[in-house]
């Protein structure tokens, strides 16, 4: 394995009943690497990131992070989950805390950090994604863009190994689309190991190393942002973006 290697997924399959929705998934993120991963809906993308942070079982094969394999449950489960941000189509803040709360309860909880410190890096991260003078409200008062980026900033606080994001932006109304793209933009180039699910092609062909395009719980094609999408090399993935293009 290579020494830069940060998650690793090995043979990995996954059955809902008899619906085969991961199959022979192998995949080495690096570190520092930002992968897109795209796919008609019910292709199984959501699946593999619910599997890297055990939020799934898998049935088969392995999935390390940093080496390590994926603990089953106890204090080492809530750990990798704090190892691995997570950032969903729908923003998923805690409604009665404020955005300030929202991004301290982990650090404070899980991490130990002490009240004051995560309070300060908290403010840091949320000046970072441009909600700062919105940390004493609550998540209902903020815009859609907004409640996205103090969720990026909540995962932040963790100091996560690598950060998931299942469609971040396809709840979004249009025009809040780009602010949230460009804070994950930032967040590329600041060197993050990233996992991205989105069919913003803007977003991959800025920020992508290496663009997989899934299809019926398989990785059918696997290139480089430009390579793929001016040159498809499956109908499927032709298919697919004669659709969304
Ligand atoms: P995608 O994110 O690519 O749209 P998903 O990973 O959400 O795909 O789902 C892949 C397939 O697995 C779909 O057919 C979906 O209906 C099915 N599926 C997802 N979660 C479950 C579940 N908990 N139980 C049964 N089937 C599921
Ligand atoms: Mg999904």
């Amino acid at each position: 394995m290579a020494a830069d290697a940060l998650v690793v997924l090995d043979h990995v399959d996954k059955w809902f009943g008899e619906l085969h929705v991961l199959q022979d998934i192998n995949l080495t993120v690096r570190r520092g690497e930002v992968v897109v991963v795209i796919g008609p809906s019910g292709s199984g993308k959501s699946t593999l990131c619910r599997a890297i942070n055990r939020l799934e079982t898998v049935d088969s094969g392995t999935i390390t992070l940093d080496g390590q394999p994926l603990p089953q449950e106890g204090k080492a489960l809530a750990e990798l989950r704090s190892d691995v941000g997570m950032v969903f189509q729908s923003f998923n803040l805690f409604a009665h805390k404020t955005v300030l709360e929202n991004v301290t309860l982990g650090p404070i909880k899980v991490r130990k950090t002490g009240r004051q410190d995560a309070e300060q890096r908290a403010m840091e991260l949320l000046r970072r994604v441009g909600v700062d003078s919105q940390a004493g409200k609550y998540p209902a008062q903020l815009s859609g863009g907004q409640q996205q980026r103090v969720a990026i900033a909540r995962a932040l606080a963790m100091d996560p190994k690598v950060m998931l994001f299942d469609e971040p932006t396809s709840a979004l109304d249009p025009e809040m689309i780009k602010e949230v793209l460009d804070v994950m933009v930032d967040l590329a180039q600041r060197g993050m190991t990233m996992i991205v699910v989105t069919h913003e092609m803007g977003f991959a062909r800025t920020a992508a190393d290496r663009v997989l395009f899934m299809s019926d719980g398989v990785v059918v094609e696997e290139n480089t942002p430009d390579e793929f999408f001016s040159n498809p090399r499956t109908d499927r993935a032709r298919d697919f973006l004669g659709k969304i293009l």
